[in-house]
């Protein structure tokens, strides 16, 4: 909650100068860069291989992670920077038959 009583969501933060917030609550949110390695708790993605139609827009949108298998495409290995999981995540989005998930690990 903010000092008005109104939720406190990302937007109205932003908006907040820092000295009125509680520093032990609200830390600065900060652009992570492209090349950062990620944290354990990374998503694991995967490839349902029974729905795939091999069309190919995975493994061009995310060379070097995904590539076609015999019958489907397959993970050749998890993202391990921001620009990569960038790349999977667009692999999933596009996918024409949603068959790429994606599964959050707990830490
Ligand atoms: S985009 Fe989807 S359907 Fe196309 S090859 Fe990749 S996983 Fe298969």
């Amino acid at each position: 909650m903010t000092a008005d009583n109104l939720p406190a969501t990302d937007e109205r933060l932003d908006s907040v100068p820092p000295s009125a917030l509680d520093p032990a609550l609200h830390q600065p949110r900060r652009a992570a860069s492209m090349n950062e390695r990620l944290e354990p708790q990374s998503p694991i993605f995967s490839v349902a291989p029974e729905g795939c139609l091999r069309c190919g827009a995975c493994s061009s949108l995310a060379p070097g992670l995904i590539a076609m298998g015999e019958d489907a495409a397959v993970i050749v290995r998890q993202p391990e920077t921001v620009e990569e999981t960038t790349a999977m995540y667009a692999a999933l989005y596009n996918c024409p038959l949603h068959v790429i998930r994606k599964r959050s690990v707990k830490p």
